[in-house]
C-alpha cells in the first residue's frame, strides 16, 4: 500500500535539500535563502565554506557537519533531529548535494524511513555545461568523476565507448591532461567542450576534438572544469565532394572564404587542403 502526503501539508519528517551556487554568489536563489532562514539546523558538506555563505546572506543557524567520511554518523543525528520536529536543511560546498558530493546516504536513510524530502534547486555545473555545450542535450550521461587509477579509469573509458549520448564528465585540472589524452586514444576523433571555471570572472568553453584539447598547454587549463564528449555516432561515412560542396556553400552565406573552410574541415574531420580543392571549384 503506497502512503502519500504532499510534501508541504501533513506530519512526516521534511529534509530539505538545497543547491549552492558553483562560483557566483547571484546564483543563490531566493527560495534557499528563505528556505534556509526557516531551518533549526544546517547540516552541511564543509561547516567552514557553508558558514561563510550562510553569513554572507544573513544567515545564523547551528550547522551540523556531514561529510563523505561521517555521512553514516552524522545521518543518524540529522535524522534524530527531524524525528523531534525540528526543521534541517542539508547543503554540500557547491550545486547539488547528492550529485558527485556527499548526501545520498542521508537521502536513502530518510527515504528508507518514509520521510519526505524537499529540493530547493539551484545550479549544477554539470548541467550548466552541457547547455553550454552545443552538443545534443536531447539524451546525455553523466558520468562525473572516472576512477583516478590508470587501469581503472581505462578499463570505464572502454565501457563508455558504445554510448551514443553526449557524455558528462567532472575533472579536476591536475588531472585534466591525463583524461583528455586518455580519452582521446580510447574514444578516436570525437568533438569536445572543456567548460572551465562556470559563472565566475574566467569563465570559458574550450571547443575542439578531444585530441586538440588534449594538445593545448596544460597550464592554462585551470581551475574548476567540466568535460562534455560527443557520444558514439556509430560508424561514419565518408563524406563526398558533392556534400562538402554544399556544407562550404551554407557557411559561405555567412563567414568568409577562410573561415568558411576552416569550419567545415573542423566539423566534419575533413581535411583543409580538400576543402579548399572543392572551394576552388566553385568559382
Ligand atoms: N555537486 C556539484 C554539482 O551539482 O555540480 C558537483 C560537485 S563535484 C565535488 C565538483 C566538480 O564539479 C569539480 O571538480 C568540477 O568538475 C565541477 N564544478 C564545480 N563548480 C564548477 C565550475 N564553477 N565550473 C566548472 N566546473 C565546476
Amino acid at each position: 500500500m503506497i502512503e502519500r502526503e504532499l510534501n508541504f501539508s501533513g506530519s512526516k519528517p521534511l529534509l530539505y535539500l538545497v543547491a549552492t551556487p558553483i562560483g557566483n554568489l547571484s546564483e543563490f536563489p531566493p527560495r534557499a535563502v528563505i528556505t534556509l532562514r526557516q531551518m533549526d539546523f544546517v547540516a552541511c558538506e564543509d561547516t567552514r565554506n557553508s558558514g561563510l555563505l550562510l553569513k554572507r546572506f544573513g544567515i545564523d543557524k547551528p550547522l551540523i557537519s556531514c561529510h563523505e567520511h561521517n555521512e553514516e554518523a552524522s545521518s543518524e543525528k540529522i535524522i534524530s533531529l527531524l524525528q523531534e520536529g525540528k526543521k534541517v536543511a542539508y547543503m554540500s560546498d557547491a550545486g547539488y548535494p547528492v550529485v558527485s558530493d556527499p548526501g545520498e546516504r542521508l537521502v536513502k536513510k530518510c527515504v528508507a524511513l518514509g520521510y519526505k524530502v524537499a529540493v530547493i534547486n539551484g545550479p549544477s555545473a554539470g548541467i550548466c555545461a552541457l547547455v553550454g555545450s552545443g552538443l545534443p542535450a536531447d539524451h546525455f550521461y553523466f558520468e562525473g568523476f572516472l576512477p583516478s587509477k590508470p587501469s581503472a579509469r581505462d578499463r570505464e573509458i572502454e565501457e563508455l565507448k558504445a554510448r551514443k549520448e553526449t557524455i558528462v564528465f567532472y575533472e579536476s585540472p591536475h588531472r585534466i591532461e591525463e583524461t583528455l589524452k586518455a580519452l582521446a586514444s580510447s574514444l578516436g576523433p570525437r568533438k569536445a567542450v572543456l567548460a572551465r571555471e562556470l559563472t565566475k570572472a574566467h569563465e570559458e568553453y574550450i571547443r575542439g576534438s578531444l585530441a586538440e584539447l588534449a594538445s593545448l598547454d596544460p597550464k592554462t587549463l585551470i581551475g574548476e572544469m567540466v568535460l562534455v564528449v560527443e557520444g558514439d555516432e556509430g560508424e561514419t561515412l565518408p563524406i563526398s565532394d558533392g556534400d562538402v560542396r554544399k556544407l562550404l556553400l551554407e557557411k559561405l552565406k555567412t563567414l568568409r572564404s577562410k573561415e568558411a573552410i576552416a569550419a567545415v574541415s573542423q566539423e566534419n574531420a575533413v581535411p583543409k587542403n580538400r576543402v579548399y580543392a572543392i572551394y576552388l571549384t566553385l568559382k
